[in-house]
């Protein structure tokens, strides 16, 4: 017999995988919540409609895996502020560029004149900064995997004086803490994220099943991939042995990437830091040691408050966050907040979940859930 086609053997791998996740999903006593920390796995649940095949008793739940989604409203404004009134040049990715800020967003800031620029990395910043006059900041927002480009460039010496950072950084394993610990958020089973674990390896998450006795499984983003994580959970939930388990071995090592976790110790010192809508979150945020300071944007611009919350009525994105809220559970979902027009930073990025959930489904999904 000749070879099938790959798409034809994942059909039947999906298909087997599914039905080992309906056996075991018979076993279990209650209904169980599993949840994607990655915004590119929501993006996968999503996209192959794997969360509506699951067993009435398997909730997939997203977590708070959009950078974009977290970070503070006020180091928007501050960065508004800069390049309204300071004239600064602003850096930021696109994701970041129309999040609403507590005023307004950067995008309306360059409508207003300032020079807000977008960057697909830090590598463009630096390269468009040298041919500035003026001071330059970069507003760096992101996970673990991101720092890497800030950190390694400049210990590399490689960064134009007049460029400034705003770091915006922030981990994602004190995030699991804080929510398992303080908001008592009840997860039955984590899949932790693929492109973070490249960075911080497999072995960052060992304290969920060891602390918390919570499954977890590494996962790549293939359909495959989130079904076989979902499959593995649900077996160590059945036979009661929480266990960490490598499921993206392809990509990601124990221990993770040691040149990028080397630059970020040597480079950035781990802080305290708020995450938007969530409050302040132990030792979750990166700040530029005090041999940086020259590339410290607070140092000549002054600290951001980063407490200062954007209060926008109805939004529900906090709760989208941490997984205690769908975004169908948000009265402004896709009627006053939409794509074109988004009201809180979950439908603006496209790891943010309620921008996903508009990708994939939209009004049909809302109405279907509205009518369960
Ligand atoms: Fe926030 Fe908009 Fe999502 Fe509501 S629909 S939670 S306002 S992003």
């Amino acid at each position: 017999m000749g070879v099938l086609p790959f798409r034809f053997r994942s059909r039947d791998v999906a298909r087997r995988l599914l039905a080992e996740i309906r056996l075991l999903a018979k076993e279990l006593d209650s209904k169980i919540r599993i949840m994607t920390f990655c915004g590119t796995h929501e993006h996968t649940v999503m996209e192959w409609g794997i969360r509506w095949i699951m067993p009435e008793n398997v909730d997939i739940v997203a977590g708070p895996g959009c950078p974009v989604c977290i970070t503070p409203a006020a180091y928007i404004d501050y960065c508004c502020r800069l390049a309204l009134e300071e004239n600064v040049t602003v850096y930021t990715y696109g994701d970041v560029y129309k999040v609403p800020g507590i005023r307004y967003s950067l995008a309306k800031a360059r409508s207003m004149g300032g020079r807000v620029k977008v960057v697909y990395s830090f590598l463009d910043a630096i390269n468009d900064a040298f041919k500035q006059d003026g001071e330059c900041v970069f507003l760096a927002v992101g996970f673990e995997t991101t720092q890497p480009s800030v950190s390694i460039r400049l210990l590399r010496g490689k960064v134009p004086r007049n460029l400034k950072i705003v770091s915006a950084f922030r981990l994602t394993p004190p995030i699991m803490r804080y929510m398992l610990d303080r908001v008592k958020v009840r997860l039955d089973g984590v899949i932790a994220p693929g492109h973070v674990s490249t960075i911080i390896g497999a072995g960052a998450w060992s304290f969920l099943p060891e602390e918390y006795g919570v499954p977890t499984v590494v996962a790549g983003f293939e359909p495959l991939d989130v079904l076989l994580a979902i499959r593995e959970i649900l077996y160590m939930i059945v036979r009661g042995v929480p266990r960490l388990v490598n499921e993206y071995r392809r990509a990601v090592s124990w221990g993770g990437n040691r040149l990028a976790l080397e630059s970020m110790s040597k480079v950035f010192d781990i802080v305290d830091a708020y995450w938007r809508g969530i409050g302040s979150v132990p030792l979750s945020g990166l700040e530029l040691k005090g041999r940086y300071r020259d590339y410290d944007a607070k140092e000549l611009f002054g600290d951001v408050d980063e407490s200062v919350e954007a209060r926008i009525p109805g939004c529900r994105c906090s709760e989208v966050i941490l997984g205690l809220a769908k975004p169908v559970e948000c009265p402004l979902f896709l009627k006053a907040c939409t794509p074109e027009n988004p009201r809180g930073p979950c439908m603006v990025s496209s790891e943010g979940t309620c921008r996903i959930w508009a990708k994939f489904g939209g009004y049909s999904i809302l109405k279907r859930m509205l009518k369960t």
